[in-house]
């Protein structure tokens, strides 16, 4: 993907990185200039230094004071800019970062705090819902908030010890880790839109937010809307898998609706169409 140009990249530093996974490492990055400002959920377009082709991550926290992103990256075999991530952002390698983008925020107050937000990830789609679970609850939000993560097995699972500690921190936080092709004792097993329905009966009144591939993100948000979901409250950060979505034109069409739309609409960002990414 190009980037538009008339924003310059800003210059960030590797200060921490942290194996998650098999596939997925977690960088810290610290910008050398101002801190960027940005909201949770929004993601930033990164790559090496001089390298035109930068590629979108989702930011994992909410703003910090030191400017600090954290970015889950998925190593894509192949892939141009997941796989020099992956080989060359050691601490104290330099990165380009611009940003942010992206719809993919929470309601705006009062909507958030006094509905129940139901969360849908898999894989690096974790990273938004992370930021936007952070800041529900630096917020002190108390209405139920739910985190539905969908995984092949428990070693796909990742920033569990955050996730657990929300949970015995703030009781109105739950999460579930879902298993598609291992059973796990006492856990959850299947994809998410035949999980949803045993846990929940009737989504008409929650927020949902759903984060991850393209396939994931569009058989989530049927199931959620078969179980009530209204298309005002349901928000989509779809993660581009192949260079054209056979679905991309409706997509488009939906984020026209979405940008003319108020608050709390059907906001779908993230699509190959977005304005800083071509
Ligand atoms: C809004 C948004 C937020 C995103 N946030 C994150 C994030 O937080 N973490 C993250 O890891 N990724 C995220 N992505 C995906 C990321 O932007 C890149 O698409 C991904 O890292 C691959 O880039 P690449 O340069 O390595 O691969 P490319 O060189 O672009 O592609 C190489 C090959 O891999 C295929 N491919 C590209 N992306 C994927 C993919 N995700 N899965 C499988 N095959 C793929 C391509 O079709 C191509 O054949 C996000 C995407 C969007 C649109």
């Amino acid at each position: 993907m190009a980037v538009d140009r008339s924003v310059p990249p800003a210059t960030y530093v590797v200060t921490e990185r942290i194996t998650r996974t098999i596939r997925i490492t977690e960088l810290r990055v610290r910008p050398l200039g101002e801190p960027m400002a940005y909201r949770p959920g929004q993601y930033v377009l990164a790559g090496a230094p001089g390298d035109p082709e930068l590629r979108a991550y989702s930011v994992a926290n909410i703003p910090r004071p030191d400017g600090e992103l954290t970015l889950l990256v998925t190593r894509v075999p192949g892939g141009r800019v997941s796989t020099w991530l992956h080989e060359s952002a050691w601490p104290g390698q330099e990165l380009a970062v611009v940003g942010p983008y992206g719809q993919f925020v929470a309601d705006a107050e009062p909507t958030r705090s006094d509905r129940p937000a139901l969360y849908l990830a898999a894989g690096a789609g974790l990273a938004p819902v992370l930021a936007l679970v952070e800041e529900a609850v630096s917020a002190g939000a108390a209405a139920p908030m739910t985190v539905l993560f969908s995984a092949r097995a428990p070693d796909e699972v990742f920033c569990e010890g955050t996730l657990a500690y929300w949970e015995r921190r703030y009781p109105s936080f739950r999460f579930f880790p879902t298993f598609t092709q291992t059973a796990v004792p006492d856990e959850l097993h299947g994809r998410i839109p035949v999980v949803l329905a045993e846990l929940f009966d009737d989504l008409s009144a929650t927020v949902v937010y759903i984060a991850g591939p393209w396939p994931f993100a569009d058989a989530c948000a049927a199931a959620v809307r078969a179980l009530g979901a209204g298309e005002r409250r349901v928000h989509i950060e779809r993660y581009q898998h192949d260079g054209v979505h056979p679905d991309a034109g409706a997509v488009l069409d939906l984020r026209d609706a979405a940008r003319s739309a108020p608050a709390g609409d059907l906001l779908v960002s993230g699509s190959p169409g977005s304005p800083a990414v071509s």
